[in-house]
């Protein structure tokens, strides 16, 4: 029996001795098996954080001390142990190798920056306009965080929340995606090894209903962390308001990317590319909805699906692949649905749609696909697919491009492209999205917030708002002439 769960320092099964097969999307193959925490593990975990919390000194630990903790992890994870934390992003994911090497530089590069950020966010001393009154404002630990993450960046979603939380002095519990657990088992290795009190970081592992659900629910966990689907946000969401505890949401995005006639027309068509297929598409942030200027469309759509058609799948340790497959057999389902529900309202299917037969039958692979012909109105416009699948719609006037790019009920992401830097000034600052790219699509920096607008959810990570997120703030008033006030007279 796997004992993969992280409770107060001790590496333990589930309470019931359940355990999930965990296969890699690229081909079905057995990846390991892991155990599968009950309600009853989750709580445990929770006690045990409240407990560090409460008793342990790690909130009291000088700041310096966790922010070299965090440099350290930024070491092995970028670099003695990065090849074998890859290895594994790829096998739990299907990405392929490259892709997850990139992933745990970028880990490291968050962990480094948390690492240097702890402590230096030390408050601000308030004038009070008050004579014999001092008055600061300190920034203290939030208490017990519950953090729950998604599949798609695996280690990466889970480095946003864990890093900050210990530069804040926190303690935690976190529940991976189910489908893709191995790295965070890595991580707690690593945090363990380089002697992470016990309880101050737990690990509980399976389906989000069961082992997940506790980290909004209970009373003693004062923040939930979550990243993941609108639907799901919405359950955190409600299921955390009983207990007023604060809530994060990174959630979903149908992300537009706008492209005017008169950009690089070769640097905007292959950043179209890489914004809707890069990891088949199933990045919170992928540029899933081209708007593109009337004028250049045809040459531009053209030219996307050509490309887009040459696009090479394959698994993560196949060196000429150029993208990978989808999650799962469920998640297929879904964007094949997703598709065939945007060519029932009229898009055109210009390339794509297909499950490639043949040496890649036994992964969960999905052609690149472009729907043309889109009007905002369409399910496929609005609703994230979070597959290799992009849009077309197209507008006339600058008036016009923006109100398309901010016709959507989310806001994480846009991009907008072209030579006349008035234009991407003047469009940048009326798209409401949280990110916006110019001339690019998809690099983000750790010491930049990163979240969203509208329904792409609440909160920031990332920058020195993602280290806010984990602190409470509070303000110290000090009378230093105490006295009787005499509102109340004595009689
Ligand atoms: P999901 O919502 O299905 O699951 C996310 C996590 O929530 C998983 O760990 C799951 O087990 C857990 N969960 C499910 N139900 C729960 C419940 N009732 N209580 C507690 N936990 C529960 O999302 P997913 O399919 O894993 O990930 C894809 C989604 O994540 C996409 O919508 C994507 O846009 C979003 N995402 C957003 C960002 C961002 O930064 N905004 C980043 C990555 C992914």
């Amino acid at each position: 029996m796997p004992s993969t769960l992280f409770i107060d320092g001790r590496w333990t099964a589930a309470a019931d001795g359940g355990t999930r097969e965990i296969h890699c999307p690229a081909d079905g193959s057995p990846v390991g098996s892991v155990s599968e925490a009950t309600r009853e593990d989750t709580v445990a975990a929770i006690a045990a954080a409240r407990s560090a919390f409460d008793e342990g000194g790690w909130s009291g630990t000088p700041a310096a001390e966790r922010g070299a903790l965090l440099l350290a992890v930024a070491d092995v994870i970028g670099g003695t142990r990065k090849a074998e934390f890859a290895r594994a992003e790829s096998l739990d994911t299907g990405k392929r190798l490259v892709e997850s090497e990139i992933d745990m530089d970028d880990i490291a590069a968050s962990f480094r920056y948390f690492g240097r950020l702890a402590g230096q966010e030390a408050g601000r001393v308030v004038d009070p306009g008050i004579p014999d009154v001092a008055s600061r404002i300190v920034h203290e630990p939030v208490g017990v965080c519950g953090m729950i993450t998604p599949w798609n960046y695996p280690l990466l979603q889970v480095a946003w929340k864990v890093a900050p939380a210990l530069a804040a002095g926190d303690t935690f519990v976190l529940k991976p995606s189910e489908l893709t657990p191995h790295t965070a088992i890595l991580l707690m290795d690593v945090l363990d090894g380089l002697g992470l009190p016990a309880g101050v970081g737990n690990l509980v592992l399976g389906a989000g209903a069961t082992a997940g659900a506790p980290l909004s629910e209970h009373p003693d966990v004062d923040l939930v962390s979550f990243t993941g689907g609108l639907a799901t946000g919405r359950v955190i969401a409600a299921s955390a308001a009983p207990t007023v505890k604060k809530v994060a949401l990174e959630l979903g995005g149908k992300n537009p990317n706008v492209v005017f006639a008169d950009a690089d027309f070769d640097a905007a068509v292959d950043n179209a590319l890489n914004a809707a297929f890069v990891h088949s598409g199933q990045v919170c942030s992928a540029g899933s909805r081209l708007i593109v200027e009337e004028s250049i469309r045809d040459r531009f759509v053209d030219e996307l699906v050509r490309r887009a058609q040459q696009i090479r799948l394959g698994g993560p340790f196949d060196e000429a692949a150029e993208t990978g497959p989808l999650i799962s057999a469920a998640h297929r389902d879904k964007v094949t649905a997703y598709v065939q529900a945007g060519i029932d309202e009229g898009a055109v299917l210009r390339c794509g749609g297909e499950w490639p037969a043949g040496a890649l039958e036994s992964g969960f692979y999905y052609t690149p696909t472009v729907l043309d012909a889109c009007r905002s109105e369409m399910s496929v416009v609005q609703d994230e697919g979070f597959g290799p699948v992009v849009t077309v719609e197209t507008f006339r006037t600058e008036d016009e491009a923006v109100a398309i790019a901010n016709d959507t009920s989310y806001g994480l992401a846009a991009g907008v492209w072209s030579q006349d830097a008035g234009k991407t000034e003047r469009v940048a600052a009326r798209l409401r999205h949280g990110t916006v790219w110019i001339n690019d699509f998809h690099p983000y920096l750790p010491q930049a917030e990163w979240g969203g607008y509208g329904m792409s959810g609440n909160g920031r990570e990332l920058g020195p708002t993602g280290l806010a997120e984990y602190q409470e703030t509070k303000h110290i008033y000090q009378n230093l002439r105490p006295a009787v006030t005499g509102w109340f007279p004595q009689h």
